[in-house]
């Protein structure tokens, strides 16, 4: 039925959605983190709303990495084993791109996404382990983020220049949007360009043709955090991609400096081009912007000025939209949750929106819902590390990849305050979780950080730190913790999607204002802010006082002595939150502005 459409070009609203990760399958290690479940939402989503979609991955046969935590915090990692063939079904289709002075073949696996009302989504998985191809290039479909340029430009490679192909390769010949899930699909617009070019040297391509290019392309970044903005050498884009090739990309944005940037060729080649929150927005057209100079200054009309370092950017040329991200509601769920919406709202499943109607439950049916997750949560926790929480204490939660600017351990700075809250208004239980890159010593050293925190506190606040944390246990965490605290530096969170899963399971926030809760806070009502004010820059030590100040004497005591109140704010979290926080209206949103749309407005 999809072919059908994505053939037929009076049909034209139809996307190829080209993502690095997807996380589909809590058992299919296809992803590492925020950005391949945003992906995963968004062709649940997509399927949903019905929409002509088809998208294009890796296949990982060696996942990202599973993770060891021993007892003083080291993170190690192991290679993940699974096998492809009992979730993905093997076409027949089989292409040839020339990548690296060789005819790499590359096979491909079939995922279908199942909307709520019946409707299919393909996603398909390329793969190069096949016996003709040299051993090193069957390892590409391997191991997902590793640390290497020269396997990461070749994966890259295979993604653009192999995605595009094997589209043809399997009838999607017209097709109205390549959407690019972050920069690492930016090849896509090479391939497009050599198949305008019809076979003569890329040497003559012209203005209009790039300009066509850029009619078909749209564009999301999702991070302003340079390790997410892939850069590779020159000599190693011409090993790779070949003279001709390396000679037509030094004509685009993408090459400065002796570099191909990934996202900087995207943003070359896009008609649309999005940030994934307001705030995001604006921090992106100042990384966009062609006349930066640097951190502080632009060049403009000859003169080098002063800009400011996270206002959005006055004299940024690049117009950059904002989609803010949202969460699959029927994925994210708890079933106990769920059932209480299929009960009271049954419409939520077909059009998240209806959560807004939560304002009708009564109190004690999401309170009580609420507790028979955290139950869940709690028997999770005692199967996996034998400890036993405590349901009746107030339940802190967070995890997020450990990574600098996440800053989890920012919670516990000063132990001693912490024992002080305690005392003071009730006890604590904290849940933690979160894997850091391989190569993040930063990262691995916010896990040691909070790992000795939780012996020091041992006796007074239970600390658990939950191993190998993904989308199987993110939907225990986000569902069965009472608070859920964020405390990224500013303005790095582009969004940040787990304190929408958390919106949606009654689950409020104590959160710095970035990300989507600069729009999705209010205050006292759908949960708290960490100090206030998102313009200004992280002030570290203003921000722990808040976070402290507002646990002691605001929502510790609310929690135990005004239930009612807390229960309240639980309520308007679910049904001011999660009724616009959702992957269905975040994929409207992109079929209205970005596909439907030609041309940023
Ligand atoms: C939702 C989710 C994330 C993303 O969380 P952020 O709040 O966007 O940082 C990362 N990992 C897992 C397993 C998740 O489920």
């Amino acid at each position: 039925m999809l072919s059908d459409i994505a053939v037929t070009p009076s049909q034209s609203l139809n996307v190829a959605y080209f993502s690095m990760e997807f996380g589909l399958d809590p058992a299919m290690p296809t992803y590492s983190g925020g950005l391949g479940i945003l992906a995963g939402d968004t062709v649940r989503a997509a399927a949903d709303n019905g929409l002509p979609m088809v998208c294009i991955s890796l296949l990982h046969r060696k996942g990202y990495f599973r993770q060891h935590i021993d007892s003083s915090g080291n993170q190690t990692e192991t290679e993940v084993d699974w096998a492809p063939e009992k979730f993905l079904q093997l076409l027949p289709a089989r292409i040839i791109v020339p990548i690296g002075g060789k005819q790499l073949q590359v096979q491909v696996w079939r995922y279908l996404v199942h909307g709520q009302s019946g409707y299919d989504i393909p996603v398909y998985f390329l793969d190069t382990a096949v016996p003709e191809n040299p051993k090193w290039e069957q390892s590409l479909s391997g191991q997902l983020y590793r640390n290497d340029p020269r396997y990461r430009i070749y994966q890259e490679a295979v993604l653009g220049l192999g995605g595009v192909a094997m589209l043809r390769a399997l009838g999607y010949r017209v097709v109205h949007s390549y959407h690019m899930n972050e920069g690492h699909s930016a090849l896509v617009t090479l391939a497009l360009i050599e198949e305008r070019m019809w076979g003569n040297s890329l040497s003559a391509v012209t203005e209009d043709d790039k300009e066509a290019v850029r009619q078909r392309c749209v564009f999301t970044t999702h991070t302003p955090i340079a390790a997410g903005h892939d850069e590779f050498p020159m000599p190693l884009v011409r090993e790779v991609l070949g003279e001709e090739r390396t000679n037509y990309l030094l004509t685009t944005g993408g090459c400065r400096n002796d570099t191909l940037n990934m996202s900087n060729l995207a943003v070359d080649f896009s008609r649309y081009i999005n940030g994934v929150s307001m705030r995001h927005e604006a921090v992106s057209q100042c990384m966009y912007c062609n006349r930066a100079i640097d951190a502080e200054h632009c060049y403009v009309n000859g003169v080098t000025v002063p800009r400011a370092k996270i206002m959005p950017c006055q004299y940024s040329e690049h117009p950059i939209d904002a989609i803010t991200n949202g969460v699959h509601a029927v994925t994210w769920a708890s079933s106990a949750l769920s059932k209480i919406y299929d009960h009271y709202i049954p419409e939520w499943r077909r059009d998240n929106r209806y959560l807004r109607y939560a304002i009708g439950i009564p109190l004690e049916v999401i309170w009580q819902a609420h507790q028979e997750a955290k139950q869940e949560l709690f028997n999770e926790i005692n199967r996996r590390t034998g400890i036993t929480l405590k349901p009746d204490v107030m339940t802190l939660g967070f995890a997020r990849r450990a990574t600098g600017y996440k800053r989890t351990d920012l919670m516990f700075s000063d132990l001693n305050r912490l024992r002080q809250i305690v005392r003071q208004s009730g006890p604590l239980q904290i849940v933690c979780g979160g894997k850091a890159h391989p190569n993040d010593g930063s990262g691995k050293e916010i896990i040691r950080n909070i790992y000795k925190a939780a012996a020091e506190l041992k006796d007074i606040i239970p600390v658990v730190y939950l191993e190998e944390y993904d989308m199987a246990l993110a939907k225990y965490v986000c569902a069965g913790v009472d608070l859920w605290v964020n405390t990224p530096l500013k303005p790095l969170e582009a969004s940040g999607t787990s304190g929408m899963k958390t919106a949606l399971n009654g689950v409020p926030s104590l959160s710095i204002l970035d990300g989507w809760w600069i729009e999705g806070h209010v205050e006292g009502v759908t949960g708290w802010s960490i100090d206030n004010g998102w313009q200004e820059e992280s002030n570290r030590e203003r921000e722990i006082a808040s976070l402290y100040d507002k646990l002691e004497r605001l929502i510790l005591p609310m929690y135990y002595k005004s239930p009612a109140d807390f229960m309240t704010v639980m309520r308007y979290a679910i049904s001011l939150n999660s009724s616009h926080f959702n992957a269905q209206r975040m994929v409207l949103q992109y079929l209205q502005n970005a596909y439907r749309n030609t041309g940023n407005s």
